[in-house]
């Protein structure tokens, strides 16, 4: 399996609207995307420094996994992002040495790209996902 980058570093938030604020007026950043992910019951806003992207996440719904996460641990690092070629072919990959998925195989994410979660018990308590850019028509 070949990581080629940290793609985004996203971060679970209770007002999206503030913390857009923060990164925008006092840290200088530009927020280039707000996008809504309705399957994940959640709102992003999306940032760029140098390569990597931060991504701000706030719970639309009741019962969304941001929500159940903010309810138990607060606000903070939601989870860490990794580009990979091949989604699918990594997660057979990691689950042949053992590795416990949340996701058997990739889905749909924000900004075209398919995703898949690794479970933070095999990933020392961060949730780890991994992301390919969705090819576009070949
Ligand atoms: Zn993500």
């Amino acid at each position: 399996m070949l990581i080629k980058k940290i793609e985004h570093i996203a971060i679970a938030v209770r007002n999206l609207d503030e913390a857009i604020k923060l990164y925008e007026n006092i840290f200088g950043l530009k927020c280039y995307l707000i996008e809504e992910v309705n399957e994940q019951k959640v709102k992003t806003a999306f940032f760029k420094i140098g390569e990597v992207k931060i991504e701000l996440l706030e719970s639309t719904g009741t019962g969304g996994p941001v929500e159940k996460f903010i309810e138990k641990r607060g606000e903070g690092i939601h989870h860490i992002a990794f580009a990979v070629d091949d989604v699918n072919s990594s997660l057979k990959e990691l689950e042949a040495n053992g590795i416990q998925l949340i996701d058997k195989s990739k889905r749909a994410g924000a900004e075209e790209f398919d995703i898949a979660f690794i479970n933070p018990k095999s990933t020392h308590g961060v949730l780890t996902e991994l992301c390919e850019k969705k090819s576009t028509g070949k």
